[in-house]
């Protein structure tokens, strides 16, 4: 008998291939729709759990889904259900919902999960008839279940579906390729080998491309753009060419669906026998397998699906009976709702053009983004395309600059910056430790820290941490006509600044300096990167991933350090100066019980209230998770109630029931080597930011260009596109987007986010108390 009901009950499922950040989109569809209401449902093992019913269908409580952030692959299971394909088998599944009384389901899978899904809302209608008219269910039971409501979570390593740039779980699989290949690369390096290494891939080359990119492989496979006839002698005469320039190492990343464009299947092995028999290169094959889906989400995945949960859950909540089902997506950085069915279709087009061996067609229906990957790719692998020269007038002086503290990102962009330079002719140079570098210039010591170049120097930077060419927070304001005479001295006609708010503040300066000295009228662009992520005009800065990525990883080991002790809750101090984007980043990645943000500040109520809720939150946790509790405090959310401050506070309150301690990662938090996301996005802005001076600037004269709003501006994501803003002008982000005296953008795009940390971990507002 269906129980009437009283809420709405919504399933939550896993289903295809397992991928990292799936258990993160479960935790936050059944918490999210307790928060709304609603009761949540898991359906274990896919569709199988569906079709069977019984024990695997399980209401989830709040505290069921305690602990699944950190966990790898799916909690709830997944399989493949060859039941479901089958009219029986969705007949079987719709009886068991209509008896559990659930009427909406989040589904988390591939494209056949999600195409499986669709097929089952539409069918519902006719479902419900046939199970009235076999007498399994009367008219009465089936009448609150007219409409089913299907939302879709893309949860795949392949990132292989249309309409987003990101499935759940691919940048957990990037990170796990490239750190294999990192790797590889040392020992290939120390005895000068080759390495062909095949990762996942059977349709869809992004994993393979984002690696090559990533960790700078010499050449790659992908179905989508196979490589055309005579490929064999390309790759060798790269590979002898980066070998003549002084590479002591040579890596062939290959997706396991690669083939020529005949279609006929290209081998790791084949690569490695042509490396070997040609090139007389000592070569081996590394085959990645299951490493690559395994182990726990990289924070990205972590809140991708966190955030994905929850809107899938409003989704189900804002449908209509003619809604058509949507699929969550992201594009750069907003999470969007889109047609399920259209993006299902545009990415089996994409299968059906490398069928017919369409590839530009396959090339043009990927994303615009994934097109523009591997053309820098390109860029990057072969510097000397003679086809991609300038003419000579139009080749330019192009310095480069690391202006405050160091970020991952930093090096690959300028490696990334420089091989545009040197493939289009330009003269790439850099400044070296920044704006007092510059100005310790003496006229003895011409080249000492301005220096061309070359590439076999910026090559090794695609992983490295840091800053090569050093960084420096000093402005250029210390010495401004000094600043001047070194610009017109090495003839600058650009300059790429990458940093965070100094580097803002530093092209800033210089752009309103332009009133007295001519050589600041060319054009100053600014790339972010800095872990805080503040600079205003961007959503992102380069660093701040990676940044993300060691702070949970010190969360995780430092919870976990808990389990075997006491009761605990630990008070992590983050960086980000004035600006909580880190910590609240973080929260939503570690699933914190409490955020403290310089942008709410911190008062004795909210310690109070937090320290009671940390009471009830021990008291129902009946040793689900003995684990720690933790509370992400940013370093300058409270000159008072300092990290050290609150944790003694959480234990002299706590009264033995449990304990606090207080823990500062530092500098660790800038991290050792970037991560994929910064590494494959340095590339993509900096040769944005070359292609932008030179669309723009060149053939302008000084004066054309100072005249030029944007030739001081900002690169950066925001929303769903990369912009450049500039930072003079009425609508500047000088004059509206900065806030100077916290150093932060006006408007923190995240700041919404912040409440989702609270709604995921229960905390109560801030109004119940204050
Ligand atoms: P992955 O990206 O890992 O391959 P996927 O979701 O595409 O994930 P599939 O094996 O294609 O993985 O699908 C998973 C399950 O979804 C199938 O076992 C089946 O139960 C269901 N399913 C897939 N396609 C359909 C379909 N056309 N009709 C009904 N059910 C389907």
């Amino acid at each position: 008998m269906a129980t009437p009901i009283k809420k709405r009950r919504i399933g939550v499922m896993t289903s295809g291939g397992d991928s990292p950040g799936m258990n993160g989109a479960v935790r936050a569809v059944v918490r999210m729709s307790i928060y709304r209401g609603c009761e949540a449902y898991a359906i274990y093992e896919g569709y199988e759990g569906l079709v069977q019913g019984g024990d695997l269908i399980k209401e989830m409580k709040w505290e069921d889904v305690r602990g699944y952030l950190s966990r790898g692959g799916t909690l709830i299971g997944t399989a493949r259900c060859m039941a479901f394909m089958e009219r029986w088998g969705r007949l079987k599944a719709a009886k068991n919902m209509v008896e559990r009384g659930i009427d909406a389901l989040v589904i988390c899978g591939g494209d056949g999960s999600l195409t499986g899904a669709d097929k089952f809302r539409s069918e519902w209608p006719g479902l419900m008839k046939e199970l009235v008219e076999t007498g399994e269910l009367t008219a009465e039971e089936v009448e609150p279940y007219k409409h089913l409501n299907i939302v879709g979570l893309v949860g795949s390593i392949d990132n292989d579906m249309s309409g987003t740039d990101a499935t759940i779980g691919c940048y957990s699989s990037l990170e796990r390729i490239c750190s294999a290949v990192d790797d590889v690369f040392d020992t290939a390096a120390s005895h000068q080998r080759g390495f062909v290494i095949e990762v996942m891939g059977r349709h869809c080359g992004w994993l393979a491309l984002m690696a090559s990119i990533a960790t700078g492989a010499d050449f790659v496979f992908i179905p989508e753009k196979p490589p055309r006839v005579g490929w064999e002698t390309q790759m060798c005469d790269i590979i002898t060419n980066h070998r003549s320039r002084g590479k002591r190492r040579s890596i062939v990343i290959i997706a396991e669906g690669a083939h020529d464009i005949e279609l006929k299947k290209i081998t790791a092995n084949q690569v490695k026998d042509l490396l070997t028999d040609r090139l007389k290169l000592d070569t081996r094959v590394t085959v990645l397998g299951h490493t690559q889906r395994g182990g726990q989400a990289c924070s990205y995945d972590r809140w991708l699906s966190t955030l994905q949960g929850v809107e899938a859950v409003n989704a189900v909540l804002d449908a209509t009976p003619e809604t058509p089902t949507p699929v969550i997506t992201i594009r750069e950085n907003k999470i969007e709702r889109s047609n399920l069915m259209e993006a299902v279709a545009l990415t089996k087009s994409v299968s059906e053009a490398i069928k017919n061996k369409d590839f530009d067609k396959a090339m043009r229906l990927r994303d615009v983004e994934f097109k523009e990957y591997y053309n820098s790719y390109m860029i990057t692998t072969s510097t000397d395309h003679p086809k991609l020269r300038l003419p000579e007038e139009k080749r330019r002086r192009i310095a480069i600059i690391h202006v405050g503290a160091p970020a991952g990102g930093m090096n690959p962009a300028t490696r990334a910056a420089v091989a545009y330079c040197l493939t289009r002719g330009h003269t790439p140079i850099a400044i070296h430790n920044g704006f007092p570098g510059l100005q310790r210039h003496h006229d003895d010591k011409p080249l000492g820290s301005v220096r061309v170049c070359k590439w076999l120097d910026v090559d090794p930077w695609v992983n490295e941490g840091g800053s090569e060419i050093g960084t420096n927070r000093g402005l250029p304001s210390i010495d401004m006509k000094k600043t001047a005479e070194c610009f017109e001295l090495y003839k600058f006609d650009a300059l790429l600044l990458i940093g965070g708010f100094e580097a803002f503040t530093a092209a800033s300066e210089l752009r309103k300096a332009r009133a007295q000295y001519d050589a600041f009228k060319i054009p100053l662009v600014v790339l972010p990167a800095t872990v805080s992520n503040n600079v205003p005009g961007t959503e992102y800065s380069l660093g701040s991933d990676t940044c993300l990525n060691t702070l949970i990883n010190f969360c995780d080991a430092i919870r976990q350090s808990a389990s075997s002790s006491r009761r605990r809750v630990f008070v992590i101090e983050t960086q980000g100066g004035r600006s909580g984007y880190l910590a609240t980043m973080a929260g939503l990645s570690v699933g914190a019980l409490a955020v403290y943000i310089p942008e709410e500040g911190i008062n004795i109520h909210m310690i109070a209230r937090d320290i009671e809720f940390l009471r009830e939150n021990f008291a129902n946790d009946q040793g689900a998770s003995r684990a720690g509790k933790i509370i992400l405090r940013n370093e300058r959310a409270s000159s008072t109630y300092t990290t050290q401050v609150i944790a003694d506070m959480i234990k002299e309150e706590a009264r033995g029931r449990f304990e606090s301690r207080s823990a500062v990662p530092g500098h660790y938090q800038q991290g050792g080597k970037p991560s994929p996301m910064d590494r494959i996005r340095a590339l993509r802005m900096a040769i944005k930011c070359m292609q932008f001076i030179e669309d723009h600037f060149i053939g302008k004269s000084p004066t054309e260009i100072a005249e030029d709003e944007l030739s001081a501006s900002v690169i950066g994501i925001q929303g769903s596109e990369v912009v450049f803003t500039p930072l003079g002008g009425e609508e500047g982000l000088e004059a509206t987007g900065t806030d100077w005296v916290d150093r932060r953008p006006k408007n923190e795009f995240w700041m919404s986010m912040k409440s989702t940390v609270d709604i995921l971990s229960g905390r109560p507002k801030s109004t119940d108390c204050c």
